[in-house]
């Protein structure tokens, strides 16, 4: 993926410890990875998530797809290889949340296995959570909330995921969510339980 293009640098160690940075935030960052067909519901139920944390007195923040893609990402567009730095891009940052102890809540359609699979390798064990938000495309279309998919069927957009751009959809998802059965805010309860049961909601 990317090159390393400087030389002569060396990782500089800080005397505070991420342990004790989660210590103090009574909690354990890490990274929660929604990945989905455009309008599967990644970023409604990002929204409520980060709304129950909150309620719960834990740091959460969302990195969105379209909000990423107007700063850090804006020389990205949509072939393969953009896709693929945009993704690594957003893993690099939601490692700097984890890190700090912020529960990192992404929600991008990040179509391709290769690319997440590298978030998930770079991230330590049990800092990443994938969360595939399950949606048909035939259920997708209907919603449309941004009419993207009628943009695309109409060949207004070149490379829209799912018409003439893959998805690969996850094979070890640590939350699978079936967002034709399973209303937002259920969908969010189901995620914060996830992070309940796996101690990350205390240090
Ligand atoms: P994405 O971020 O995946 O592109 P959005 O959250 O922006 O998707 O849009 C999903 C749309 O589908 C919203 O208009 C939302 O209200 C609607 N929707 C219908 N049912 C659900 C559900 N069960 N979960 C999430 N969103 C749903």
């Amino acid at each position: 993926m990317a090159e390393q293009k400087a030389t002569n640098i060396t990782w500089h160690e800080g005397s505070v410890s991420r342990q004790e940075r989660q210590k103090l935030m009574n909690q354990k960052g890490v990274t929660v990875w929604m990945t989905g067909l455009s309008a599967s519901g990644k970023s409604t139920i990002a929204c409520i998530l980060e709304q129950m944390l909150l309620n719960r007195k834990k740091q959460a923040y969302r990195l969105d797809g379209d909000n990423i893609r107007h700063g850090l990402n804006k020389n990205l567009g949509f072939s393969a290889e953009d896709r693929a730095e945009n993704i690594r891009r957003i893993g690099e940052v939601a490692k700097l949340f984890a890190d700090a102890g912020v529960i990192a809540i992404t929600s991008f359609i990040s179509p391709y296995l290769k690319d997440r699979d590298a978030v998930r390798a770079s991230a330590g064990t049990g800092e990443f959570i994938e969360v595939y938000v399950k949606v048909s495309l035939e259920a997708a279309e209907q919603r449309d909330p941004k009419g993207l998919y009628k943009k695309a069927r109409a060949g207004q957009i070149k490379g829209f995921t799912g018409i003439d751009d893959p998805y690969e959809a996850p094979t070890k998802a640590e939350i699978v969510i079936d967002t034709e059965t399973t209303k937002p805010d259920a969908a969010a309860k189901q995620i914060l339980d996830y992070l309940e049961r796996g101690g990350y909601l205390a240090a």
